[in-house]
């Protein structure tokens, strides 16, 4: 190995893993010094989450079972409002990226803690990014005040996640795993957590498509998922997420299944300039090589959406798009050109094979 310089700064985390550590909560909460956490969920989560909340005795506050995807700043009003009723000192995010989302909005505007126990695999509760939709319009930042102060991975709470969001949100995770393997602030740390968080998922989810209530395979996907969102974390995305940013945020299309089409084609187009991540690739896959066209042959496999136009991008869209991705200059490893933005974003619309 070459060692150049490289700077890694690890964020202050406690983690708990395994299965059944749902159970360990008042202990962390304790341990916190957190009395009153009020339980944030989604509508659709709001069994598993109340029978979460039911273990916590006294230090539960209540119940907001109303988190939504892209956190709006209404959702965020509604919560806080509900937050300071019941006297919370902090919440407790029990779901994916949308939930764990309110939670750090919450934070970013009270200052109020967050412990997240995470069921999909999108990495939200291992970064400081914050997200924020209003009038149609999603910001997003960095902040330690939003970075969860503990978080509990307990792979029984995912074997409820359906087979097609277990897929899209692997694929999601995987994507932090790529670009952080080019990331201009990548470091050999990172690419560890990379190669090795990519290999758990993609090695879990056939099992998973298979039998999803396989607690071994969920067990080796959340581990996976943990490390991609340390990647997520730990670096800055380039086009791939840029990409995503733009499809999901100016057409509405749904984040995860954006992310787990497109990426193949991202893939093909940065690896004769990201040796480094082709190999990892090739090795987190065990594929031969090719890792693009073996990720693009998974996703297919599993039920992946075969293109953007099968999700609802319209065809009309896909210049204005194009030119919202060049817009603002960003890293990545080979040069991004409009010509270049154009043909991944047409190949992905139709669905054919990446080529790079
Ligand atoms: P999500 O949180 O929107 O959840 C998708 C659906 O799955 C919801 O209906 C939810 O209730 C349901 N669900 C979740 N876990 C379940 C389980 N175990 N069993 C049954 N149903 C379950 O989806 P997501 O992909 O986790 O998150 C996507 C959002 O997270 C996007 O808005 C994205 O921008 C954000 N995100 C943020 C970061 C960050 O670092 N800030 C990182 C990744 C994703």
């Amino acid at each position: 190995m070459r060692w150049e310089q490289f700077c890694y700064e690890a964020l202050p985390m406690r983690v708990t893993f395994g299965a059944g550590s749902s159970k360990e909560l008042p202990a962390e909460l304790d341990r916190l010094g957190l009395d009153r956490v009020l339980v944030l969920c989604t509508p659709e989560q709001q069994e598993s989450a109340a029978a979460i909340a039911d273990t916590l005795g006294d230090h539960c506050a209540g119940v907001f079972p109303g988190a939504r995807m892209h956190v709006p700043v209404s959702t965020v009003d509604e919560a806080s409002a509900t937050a300071l009723a019941c006297r919370a000192d902090g919440c407790l995010a029990v779901g994916g990226g949308s939930t764990i989302g309110l939670g750090k909005a919450i934070a970013l505007r009270h200052g109020t803690p967050v412990v997240a126990v995470p069921t999909t695999y999108a990495g939200s509760e291992m970064t400081p990014i914050w997200g924020l939709t209003e009038n149609g319009a999603k910001r997003t930042g960095r902040d330690r005040a939003v970075l969860p102060r503990a978080v509990i991975y307990d792979p029984d709470l995912t074997l409820s996640l359906p087979t097609p969001i277990s897929v899209m949100s692997a694929l999601n995770a995987v994507a932090h795993a790529v670009e952080g393997l080019y990331a201009p602030d990548t470091s050999p740390i990172v690419s560890l957590m990379a190669e090795e968080g990519a290999r758990a998922l993609l090695g879990a989810l056939r099992p998973i498509v298979a039998d999803p209530g396989d607690r071994d395979a969920r067990a080796t996907a959340l581990y996976g998922a943990w490390l991609c969102g340390a990647v997520l974390g730990a670096t800055t995305m380039s086009l791939h997420h840029k990409l995503c940013h733009v499809l999901g945020g100016s057409f509405d299309l749904p984040h995860a299944q954006v992310h787990a089409i497109v990426l193949p084609y991202v893939m093909a187009y940065n690896a004769p300039a990201a040796p480094a991540m082709a190999s990892a690739m090739v090795r987190a896959l065990a594929a031969p090589a090719d890792p693009a066209g073996e990720l693009w042959r998974l996703g297919r496999d599993l039920g992946v959406p075969p293109s953007l136009a099968a999700i609802g991008m319209p065809q009309d869209g896909l210049a204005e798009a194009g030119r919202r991705v060049m817009a603002a200059p960003y890293a990545n490893p080979r040069p991004v050109t409009a010509d270049a933005v154009e043909a991944i974003l047409r190949a992905a619309y139709d669905g054919s094979p990446p080529t790079g």
